[in-house]
C-alpha cells in the first residue's frame, strides 16, 4: 500500500463564508440542475435574457473543465463572479486519506463539513475504470454479512455528495484536460456504502447531473446502481434514470436470504424478482445483474447454484451472475467458500447459459473491496482518539 500525494487541496465550505456572515454555508452550486441555476440567477439580479446562457455557461466550466472556483471561470464578468460568491458555495470535501493498493485500486476517504465521512473506490482495468460510488453514510439496512451494515451512524448523502465523489476522483487522476477516448473513469457503480434506494431522490438527481450532454455526459448505460432489492423504488429507477440494474440476491430462497438480509422480510424474493422482470422490459431486454456473495455452507451449494438458474428461467429475466466470493472484516459471522465450490457453483451457472464471472478481489490491502468500507475511517479515528488522549495527558 502507498500513500498518494494529495491532488486535491481542500478546500473547505467554511473558506467561503463572508465575514460576519451567517455560520451556515452557501447552498452548493453543485447538486443543482441546468434549470435550476437560470432560476437562482434570475433571482440574484442576472438579466433574465442572460440567464440562460450564464447557466451553461458556469456548467461547463463546473463538469467539462473541472474548475474549483468561481475566479477561473475566464468568460464570466467581473461582477457575475463575485454575486456567484456570494450567493453559492463551491467546494471539493475535505480529503481525508487518499490510498493506493499494490493493485492499483485507489480509494478515497472524504470528510463533508458536518463531519461524516465517506468512501469511494476507483478500480482501473486494462482498457477501463470503474468508479464505486457511496450514496449514504452508513446504511440503515444490517445484512449480516457487510461491514457498512454495522456502522451506527447513518445518513443520506446530498446530491452534491455524491457528484463531488466524481469530482474528487476525475481531479486526483488528473483527467479533466483528457479526451474521452483516453480518460480511465468510464463506468460508474452505485456500489459503495449505503443503500442508493433509500435515497433515490439524491443519487437520482445526481446520476442527472452526471448524464447531462452539456457536461460530464456518461451515458445511462456506464452506469450501474446497485441494490439490496427496495422493490417499490425499482420501478421508480427504471422510469426515472434507466441505468442498469445490479440486484444484491445472495440466496435462492426467503429463509436464509431473510435470515442474511433483513430487507427480504419485508420484499421476499418472488416480489424482487418480478420487479426485476419488469425492469427489463422497459428497457429491452438489458441484461440484470444479480450479485451473489458466496458463504461458506450458507448459500454456496451446488443445490443453491441450481435453484439460482430454475429462479431465473422461470421469471425469464434476461440476467447475469457475479459471484463475488466472501470478503471478511474483523468481526464477521462467515468465511468465504472454498475455491472448489465457487468454481463449481460458477460452471453450474455457465451451463446453462448464464454467465456467471467470479469477481476478482481488487484492493483488499486498502480495505476497498466489496462489503469491506468503512474499516478505514474508524480505526483512523480510534488511533486519533488514543492520540489525542495521549496528548491531553501530556498536558496535564
Ligand atoms: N446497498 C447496496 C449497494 C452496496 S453494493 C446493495 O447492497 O446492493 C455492495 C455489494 O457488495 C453488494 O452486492 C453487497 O451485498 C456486497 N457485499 C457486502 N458485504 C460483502 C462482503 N463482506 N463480501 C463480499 N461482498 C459483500
Ligand atoms: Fe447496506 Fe448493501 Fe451492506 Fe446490505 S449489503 S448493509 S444494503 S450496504
Amino acid at each position: 500500500m502507498k500513500r498518494l500525494p494529495l491532488g486535491t487541496e481542500p478546500v473547505l465550505a467554511s473558506d467561503f463564508r463572508k465575514e460576519g456572515a451567517e455560520t451556515i454555508p452557501p447552498r452548493s452550486i453543485v447538486g443543482l440542475s441546468l434549470d435550476e441555476i437560470t432560476e437562482r440567477l434570475a433571482e440574484i439580479g442576472v438579466p433574465e435574457k442572460q440567464c440562460k446562457m450564464r447557466s451553461k455557461q458556469i456548467w461547463q466550466w463546473i463538469y467539462l473543465k473541472g474548475v474549483k472556483s468561481f475566479e477561473e471561470m475566464k468568460n464570466l464578468p467581473r461582477k457575475l463572479k463575485s454575486q456567484l460568491e456570494e450567493a453559492f458555495g463551491f467546494a471539493r470535501p475535505q480529503i481525508i486519506e487518499a490510498l493506493i493498493s499494490k493493485d492499483g485500486t485507489r480509494k478515497w476517504l472524504m470528510k463533508f463539513p458536518d463531519g461524516n465521512e465517506v468512501e469511494t473506490v476507483f478500480i482501473p482495468e486494462k482498457d477501463r475504470g470503474t468508479l464505486c460510488i457511496s450514496s449514504q453514510v452508513g446504511c440503515t439496512l444490517t445484512c449480516r454479512f457487510c461491514h457498512t451494515g454495522t456502522q451506527r451512524l447513518v445518513r443520506n448523502l446530498s446530491a452534491e455528495e455524491i457528484i463531488m465523489q466524481f469530482m474528487v476522483a476525475r481531479d486526483d487522476i488528473g483527467e479533466w484536460d483528457k479526451e474521452d477516448a483516453g480518460r480511465l473513469v468510464t463506468t460508474i457503480v452505485l456500489m459503495g456504502m449505503g443503500e442508493p434506494l433509500y435515497n433515490f431522490d439524491n443519487v437520482s438527481r445526481a446520476m442527472k447531473t452526471l448524464m447531462d450532454d452539456n457536461g460530464i455526459n456518461l451515458g445511462r448505460r456506464r452506469i450501474t446502481l446497485s441494490t439490496s432489492g427496495v422493490v417499490p423504488e425499482i420501478y421508480r429507477c427504471g422510469e426515472e434514470l434507466g441505468v442498469n440494474l445490479a440486484i444484491s440476491l445472495h440466496a435462492v430462497n426467503d429463509k436464509t436470504r431473510s435470515e442474511i438480509m433483513p430487507i427480504n422480510k419485508k420484499y421476499p424474493i418472488a416480489d424482487l424478482l418480478k420487479a426485476c422482470k419488469d425492469y427489463a422490459g422497459l428497457r429491452n431486454s438489458r441484461k440484470i445483474t444479480f450479485e451473489y456473495v458466496m458463504i461458506k455452507d450458507v448459500n454456496d451449494s451446488a443445490d443453491d447454484a441450481r435453484e439460482l438458474v430454475r429462479l431465473l428461467r422461470s421469471y425469464n429475466i434476461p440476467a447475469k451472475v457475479n459471484l463475488i466470493p466472501f470478503n471478511p472484516w474483523p468481526g464477521s459471522d462467515y468465511e468465504r467458500s472454498s475455491g472448489n465450490r465457487v468454481k463449481r457453483f460458477s460452471e453450474i451457472i455457465f451451463d446453462s447459459g448464464i454467465s456467471a464471472p467470479i469477481r476478482s478481489t481488487r484492493g483488499e490491502d486498502i480495505l476497498a473491496a466489496c462489503g469491506q468500507l468503512k474499516s478505514v475511517s474508524e480505526k483512523r479515528r480510534k488511533s486519533e482518539i488514543l492520540k489525542e488522549k495521549k496528548a491531553a495527558e501530556l498536558s496535564r
